[in-house]
């Protein structure tokens, strides 16, 4: 069978959590802090909090960045669930910004009309599709002006880089990026997430809410009475000083996650020739075309999406990934837009607002990229693909 994605383990993956289990660690040791070291480095940011996964770390820098109740947390309708329940789990309402039909991202034109009509907008959370980087310089400006603190959901962006060459990560346009290192992501963690950040004071927050909101001493107590006596700290004393949550990752999967990431390059560089090698062949096919077309050099190339015009082929897609599968090829959608899901209908969210997105979502497929697919399998992809038209 050949998926839409898979993660790609090989023997130094292996011995990096042989080597965790017999170093005497399993939950936090060494290997968590040196994962966040070499992921801030990589990516030029000054902070980073490894979590147990992606979604929980967009839950800390919502809950970081001020969204909770009263406030409002917007996003992309063509996300994953878990960027749009951020905003929830705080307690804040969630408004979606419709698509830009180019890039799949959230636009800026539609990001602006939401400001106009939501008055108490907190946090914008754009989310780098397929890790095609958003127009972040424009967002960020849009936030400002609007004193809204921008959140990037970058589960799809490891190793993507903005406009001006700096990659996503950095924080250059935000207050907190988010990573996602679950299987299907760029690296593979098991689960885990991380989040980067250049303030202190973020960063200080999203220590404790990952633990519990626990301080152990590593920022002043409020209880000096309870800490101390005749000018001695005392030994066992810690302090909960808000409700946080258990968030941790564990050093197995972070030994994990070193591993994996000193593959990235060679990970990036495979999905970025296999991804060219769809562009070239579908340029002179016209009833099926990459659904982003622009700036492709900057994306990370996690998912390969087209779009057809199933209608005009006369088939559903729902038959076009039948015919797929049974040749051995599987294929998905990103994503049934968040909206459409019945808890966020059952909210009052409207679908029939987002024109861009019910158009992307009609013709959206997404077809077998990863660092281990063999051109040959993706010839037999492309030919496969090329049979549906004839
Ligand atoms: C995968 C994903 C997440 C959630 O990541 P987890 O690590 O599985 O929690 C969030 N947002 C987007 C866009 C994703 O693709």
């Amino acid at each position: 069978m050949i998926p839409y994605g898979r993660h790609s383990i090989d023997e130094s993956d292996i011995q990096a959590v042989v080597d965790v289990l017999r170093s005497g660690y399993l939950t936090q040791g060494p290997q968590i802090d040196v994962f966040e070291k070499a992921v801030a480095e990589y990516v030029g940011a000054k902070y980073a909090v490894a979590v147990s996964s992606c979604t929980a770390g967009l839950h800390l820098a919502a809950l970081a960045a001020g969204v909770g109740p009263g406030t409002t947390l917007v996003t992309s309708p063509i996300t994953f669930v878990a960027s749009a329940n951020a905003g929830i789990y705080a307690g804040a309402k969630v408004a979606f910004a419709d698509i830009d039909p180019t890039t799949v991202n959230m636009s800026v034109s539609s990001l602006e009309a939401v400001f106009a009509s939501e008055k108490s907008v907190r946090a914008v959370m754009p989310v780098h599709f397929a890790g095609l980087p958003c127009k972040m310089e424009a967002i960020k400006a849009l936030a400002d002006r609007n004193n809204a603190v921008v959140i990037e959901d970058a589960a799809h962006a490891l190793g993507a880089t903005y406009e001006d060459g700096s990659r996503v990560g950095s924080c250059r346009h935000s207050a907190m990026t988010v990573f996602s290192f679950h299987p299907v992501k760029a690296i593979a963690a098991g689960e885990g997430g991380m989040v980067m950040t250049n303030d202190e004071a973020l960063y200080r927050k999203l220590l404790r809410l990952r633990s519990h909101g626990i301080n152990k001493g590593d920022d002043v107590f409020f209880s000096e009475d309870a800490a101390s006596e005749d000018g001695l700290p005392n030994p066992w004393y810690y302090e909960m000083q808000e409700l946080g949550f258990h968030y941790r990752i564990t050093d197995i999967q972070c030994g994990l996650g070193n591993s994996q990431f000193k593959r990235l390059p060679a990970f990036l560089a495979k999905r970025r020739a296999l991804a060219e090698r769809y562009d070239n062949i579908f340029d002179s096919w016209d009833w099926l075309r990459p659904a982003q077309a622009d700036q492709q050099i900057q994306s990370g190339r996690h998912l390969y999406v087209v779009r057809i015009d199933f209608k005009s082929l006369g088939k559903t897609r729902a038959s076009v990934m039948r015919e797929l599968r049974a040749a051995g090829i599987i294929c998905q959608v990103h994503y049934i837009p968040v909206p459409m899901h019945p808890f966020y209908r059952d909210l009052g969210i409207r679908i029939e607002e987002f024109s861009d997105t019910i158009s992307y979502y009609r013709e959206a497929l997404s077809i077998p990229l990863y660092y281990d697919l063999l051109e040959s399998d993706q010839d037999f992809v492309i030919s496969k693909l090329a049979a549906l038209n004839s």
